[in-house]
């Protein structure tokens, strides 16, 4: 345009530079609306993708994965880290491949004005590129570490939720605030320095670029001078200098991008690669259906995985023979929730075997032990959605029929008819929205639309008004005639009416028998029940002062 449309004074010239400008300007508009539609496409798709594949590794891990990690690091994980990927694939990377583009361009624009003055921008490239990499490292190890800080204030908040009541009747809020604003600003400083760190590397990038245009710009000059090149090839080598230039720069500051990238690619392929330990056989043995003995536990020995230093069960050996009704009974830490959890496998035993109809646990699908066995725990495991739908949690293929049939067994309809959405109600997170006897009586229609053909049941311990437990006691009378159960008993009433009952203590079992054997055996066992059971379920003073001590 300079020196053949100016330069030559020639308007039909001038026109032709003008119009091939217009006919570039708008391909530019269409490769820029093309990629940026097409790179943040990409970047939602992947994001979208790699939380899926994360959530489908995260729900098979092993129990004791979530015993070992806070719940808000795995959620920032999938969520946060996830959201950066996201942000830098759809935006940074765009910007990326315009300026590498670019870049290109530029430099096979001035290689065809100007092979002399491009030899310099090729001296000068090492100066550019080798700050981008020493800070960039810089900038991945600072992302890591901010992104830690953030997800310690998602677990804080998740835990704050969790504990509302228990925050607000010890009056902790102020402390609260506090701790939180400290985990605020943690994360803060840690942001700034990699806000300065990043800062700094795109400055550098400008000063050695621009130093280096400055040094053409005198070299180029002097040759205009000695007319060995003309003003125009001067400018427009400036031009494309100044093109490489600014999309160098942008290079740079997508190349942090990209190290706090490679940071959020860390954390999460940190949990892509934790492989699950309790893993189904690759083929499951065939498990008969009829069987003497449902249960078996042999010498079996464990240690949670937590905590390597401590064993909580030592060669434990007892069996439940099909249709019994058998009570687990100690004093609290004895090991009798860790039964209940060996015989779901969510741990293996370090030692010793478990069957189940005579078939080793490590011999048998999941469907075929979890499928046949119903847990019905002190946690009540309830899920925000409606009655109904947590009904038939455990076999979403239930009729309406059945639901209703379960629900009307464990006298659950008693309450949902009185609420105007009656089983559709929703029961609030972990059913708060219910009382904790309506959501036991949930709890125990679950299992006994699961059909199980064992039933491991937690008493509860919380002090439920008599008619309540009278309410809880029918519901559960009909499962326990149905099926083989093991109790962790908590009430008189339990161990009087169970088939057997053994005692645990410290991982061992230390007797077996009736109440009425182990009356006469066991000082262990005497203890406990005026302890633990109270046969009017008002503790009397003695018991009430045992209690304190
Ligand atoms: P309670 O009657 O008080 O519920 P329990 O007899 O059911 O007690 P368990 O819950 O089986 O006792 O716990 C036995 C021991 O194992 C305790 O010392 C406990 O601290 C420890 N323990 C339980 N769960 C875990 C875990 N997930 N990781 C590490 N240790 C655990």
């Amino acid at each position: 345009t300079i020196d053949n449309g100016f330069g030559s004074g020639e308007a039909a010239s001038l026109g032709r530079s003008i119009l091939l400008f217009a006919v570039m300007s708008l391909v530019l508009v269409a490769g820029s609306f093309t990629r940026s539609l097409l790179i943040s496409w990409i970047g939602e798709r992947v994001s979208a993708d790699l939380r899926i594949r994360a959530f489908e590794h995260l729900i098979f891990l092993d129990a004791d994965f979530f015993e070992t990690r806070s719940s808000g690091d795995i959620q920032s994980r999938l969520t946060a880290d996830i959201a950066i990927l996201q942000t830098i694939i759809g935006s940074s990377l765009s910007i990326a491949v315009r300026s590498i583009i670019l870049c290109a361009g530029s430099l096979v624009l001035m290689l065809y004005t100007n092979p002399k003055l491009t030899l310099m921008v090729f001296l000068a490239i090492p100066l550019i590129v080798l700050p981008v990499i020493v800070v960039g490292r810089r900038v991945r190890s600072l992302s890591r570490s901010n992104q830690e800080k953030l997800s310690d204030v998602g677990s804080y908040i998740n835990e704050i939720i969790f504990n509302i009541k228990a925050i607000k009747a010890d009056l902790h809020e102020r402390q609260d605030i506090a701790r939180f604003n400290q985990r605020v600003e943690g994360s803060f400083a840690i942001a700034s320095r990699r806000v300065f760190v990043r800062s700094v590397l795109i400055g550098l990038v400008m000063a050695t670029t621009l130093l280096s245009v400055t040094g053409m710009f005198w070299i180029g000059g002097q040759d205009v001078l000695a007319q060995t090149i003309t003003s125009g090839e001067l400018i427009a080598f400036i031009f494309y200098a100044f093109m490489m230039t600014f999309s160098v720069a942008a290079v740079s500051e997508v190349y942090s991008d990209i190290q706090r990238a490679a940071g959020a690619i860390d954390r999460l392929m940190e949990l892509m690669t934790v492989r699950p330990r309790i893993l189904p056989p690759s083929v499951a043995s065939v498990l008969p259906s009829v069987c003497t003995n449902i249960l078996r536990f042999d010498q079996v020995s464990h240690t949670y995985p937590s905590r390597p230093e401590q064993r909580v069960l030592s060669q434990l050996s007892f069996h439940v023979a099909n249709g019994e009704y058998l009570a687990l009974v100690g004093p609290s830490g004895a090991g009798k929730s860790t039964v209940f959890e060996m015989i779901m496998r969510f741990y293996d035993p370090e030692s010793g075997a478990i069957e189940f109809c005579g078939t080793d646990l490590r011999r048998l699908s999941h469907a075929q032990l979890r499928g046949q066995t119903a847990l019905v725990s002190q946690r009540l495991l309830l899920f925000n959605t409606s009655i109904r739908e947590n009904i038939s949690y455990a076999r979403p293929d239930a009729t309406t029929h059945e639901i209703l049939e379960a629900a009307e067994m464990t006298h659950v309809t008693e309450f949902s008819d009185r609420l105007p959405q009656g089983l559709d109600t929703v029961v609030g997170e972990g059913g708060v929205l219910l009382s904790r006897g309506q959501c036991q009586r949930i709890a125990i229609a679950r299992a006994i639309l699961k059909k199980p053909r064992l039933l491991l049941l937690d008493e509860a311990t919380s002090s439920l008004d008599t008619e309540s437990e009278r309410i809880i006691r029918n519901a559960l009378s009909g499962l326990i005639a149905q099926t083989t159960t093991l109790v962790i008993a908590h009430r008189f009433s339990t161990i009087q009416e169970a088939d057997r009952i053994l005692l645990l203590d410290r991982g061992q079992l230390v007797a077996e028998g009736s109440h009425q054997s182990l009356s006469q055996q066991s000082p262990l066992y005497n203890r406990l029940v005026k302890v633990q059971f109270r046969p009017d379920q008002v503790p009397d003073k003695t018991a009430r002062q045992q209690l304190l001590n």
